[in-house]
Formats: structure tokens, C-alpha cells, sequence
């Protein structure tokens, strides 16, 4: 089994070269081969040359250099891109999570597709961090359906088939667990330490909550209903224009029948916006009905994914 351990890392100049020397001295003492892939994720203090300073002495290490900071998700993607190893290895390049945890990782990962690290202790701001992160994973996991205790943790090892398998858009690695699952993945948890940060600072702040409620809608939709999209806005459609043809058609007969006046009543207004918006609501789920078809079939992407194939035949 390869390793490969990737680590976004942007504005960590005081970080980075602490964090070599424990990767090392841990990554040495396993029997695996392994690389190390620093992303630096547009960096603009002394983080860059240091990384290179770095490379230039060990030549297990690759640094990724992307041309501005483009946030921690595509970091991870552009190491996950590069990475060669059997395993991958996530964390953090701010010293918060311990490298010396990576082997409990790897103890799991033999039974699992992927193991997910969980700051029990976690040594971050109450408020501003600790307290929405308590919220957040509770919601991921009544939402997702996958039972994690600690999404965010970025510590992380994921079998090579799982990574490359997934495409990852806007602030999404928490929720690679939650997409992964689709896969059928094996998913386990694993306590690992966690540091305050010492030096540098954090890169985010409480507005990163409304990111992860955005990007939970989104996963939750795909996860349910990205091959079948008229499933989901189709029958909430049908019962809008249901009720709005139910209500034209009372209205129709009280006209007709008592000749009361319906111009202006508020139903007549509500029964022609229920038909609108079921139409509008079909008319979008055919619609993505449509793009289904164009992502999947442009990509050559099925709808499924083989695990593997038994058989004579079979190489
Ligand atoms: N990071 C990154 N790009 C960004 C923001 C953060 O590569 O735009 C890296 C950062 O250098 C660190 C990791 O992502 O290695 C986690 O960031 P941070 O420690 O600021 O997050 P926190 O621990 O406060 O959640
Ligand atoms: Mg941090």
C-alpha cells in the first residue's frame, strides 16, 4: 500500500516546515512508500519558497502551486488530482491535526473505504467555531444519513478508488463522506487529537455557516435526486396545479351556476398562481431532467459504479 498525503496550505510560512519534520519522522517509521503533496493554495507570504526549500532537500515531497487562492475545497481536488498513492491522507497544514495520527488512520482504512478522523477535544474559539460546528454536524447527519461525529475534521483517509470517483464544487470536502456514500462506501471514525492553532491565523470565520447550510441543500439533492430530478419538483408541482384547478374550477361554477361575481376574490388569484407554479415546477423538473441526461452522457459518466466483477474472463 502507497501513501499519499495532501495538504492544502495557504499563508502557513511559520507551519510548514514544523509540519514536515513531524510528517517525516512519522510517515519514515511506517513500512509504506509514501509522497507528500503541499498545495499551495496561492499563498502570499513565505509559505511558497519555504515549501520549494523544502522540495529541493526531500524529494518525496511534491508541491502544487496554484496560481491564486482558489480555497481549501479546490486545493484538496488539485492534490487528490496528483496524488499516485493507494491510500490518501488528508489534514491540515496549520499543525492542528497531529501526523502522528495517521497511522490509527491507516489501521481502519484495511476494512473501510474510508476513515474519517473526529476532534473529541477539539481546541477551537467556543463561539465562533465550536458551537455552529455542534449544530452543523448534527444536521449533516439527520440530512445526509451518513453517522459521523466530525465532518469538518480534515484528517481523513480515503481508498484511491474513492477519491478519484469524485468531483468536488464550491466548499464541499466536508461532505466528501456524504457523497462518497453514494458510492456505497465504507465509512469509519477514529478519534484523533486536535491542537489549537499556535501560530498563523485562521482562515475562516462564522460566515462559513451559511456556505455549509448552501452546500447541504446541494448534496442532499444530488444525493437523492441528481438521476431523477422530476422526481423531486414533479409531484410538489402536481399538487399545486392539483389545488389550483380544484379551486378554477369551484370558482367557474359559482359563476356559472349562482352567477356570483369572482373577479375579485383572493381564491381566484391563489387557484391561477397554484397552476402557474405547478407548471413552472414540472416545467423544472423536465428541465433537469434534461441536464441529467447531458452531464451523465457528455461525461460518459454512469449511474452506477462497479465495485468489482467476478468472473472467468476477469483479469
Ligand atoms: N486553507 C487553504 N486555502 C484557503 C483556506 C485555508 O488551503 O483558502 C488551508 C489552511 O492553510 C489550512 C487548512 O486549509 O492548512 C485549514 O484552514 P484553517 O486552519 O484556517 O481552518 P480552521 O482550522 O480554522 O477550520
Ligand atoms: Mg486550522
Amino acid at each position: 500500500m502507497t501513501l499519499s498525503i495532501v495538504i492544502p496550505i495557504y499563508n502557513e510560512e511559520e507551519n510548514v516546515q514544523i509540519l514536515h519534520e513531524k510528517l517525516k519522522e512519522v510517515l519514515d517509521s511506517l513500512k509504506n512508500e509514501y509522497e507528500i503533496l503541499f498545495v499551495d493554495d496561492g499563498s502570499t507570504d513565505r509559505t511558497l519558497p519555504i515549501l520549494e526549500e523544502i522540495q529541493a532537500k526531500d524529494k518525496r515531497v511534491i508541491v502544487l502551486s496554484l496560481r491564486r487562492n482558489f480555497g481549501q475545497t479546490a486545493a484538496f481536488a488539485a492534490g487528490f488530482d496528483f496524488a499516485t498513492g493507494d491510500i490518501i491522507v488528508t489534514m491540515d497544514g496549520d499543525l492542528q491535526n497531529d501526523p502522528a495520527d495517521i497511522p490509527k488512520l491507516l489501521a481502519l482504512i484495511k476494512d473501510n473505504d474510508l476513515v474519517s478522523g473526529w476532534r473529541k477535544k477539539r481546541k477551537d474559539p467556543f463561539f465562533s467555531r465550536r458551537l455552529p460546528s455542534v449544530a452543523a454536524n448534527w444536521l449533516i447527519s439527520k440530512v445526509t444519513g451518513v453517522k459521523l461525529h466530525d465532518y469538518g475534521c480534515s484528517l481523513k483517509a480515503y481508498r484511491r478508488d474513492v477519491i478519484k470517483n469524485l468531483k468536488l464544487y464550491g466548499e464541499m470536502h466536508r461532505f466528501i463522506p456524504a457523497v462518497a456514500s453514494w458510492y456505497g462506501v465504507r465509512i469509519a471514525e477514529v478519534e484523533t487529537v486536535h491542537y489549537p492553532r499556535l501560530r498563523g491565523s485562521s482562515k475562516y470565520g462564522v460566515s462559513r455557516t451559511i456556505k455549509v447550510v448552501l452546500d447541504l441543500i446541494t448534496v442532499k439533492f444530488l444525493q437523492s435526486f441528481s438521476t431523477k430530478p422530476i422526481q423531486f419538483f414533479g409531484p410538489i408541482g402536481i399538487i399545486s396545479g392539483f389545488l389550483g384547478f380544484i379551486i378554477s374550477v369551484y370558482l367557474t361554477l359559482d359563476k356559472i351556476f349562482f352567477g356570483h361575481d369572482i373577479g375579485g376574490r383572493p381564491l381566484l388569484l391563489l387557484g391561477a398562481l397554484l397552476i402557474i407554479v405547478g407548471i413552472q415546477l414540472i416545467g423544472m423538473g423536465l428541465l433537469g431532467e434534461m441536464l441529467v441526461r447531458v452531464y451523465h452522457e457528455s461525461q460518459r459518466k454512469p449511474i452506477y459504479v462497479i465495485k468489482k466483477i467476478l468472473g472467468p474472463e476477469n483479469k
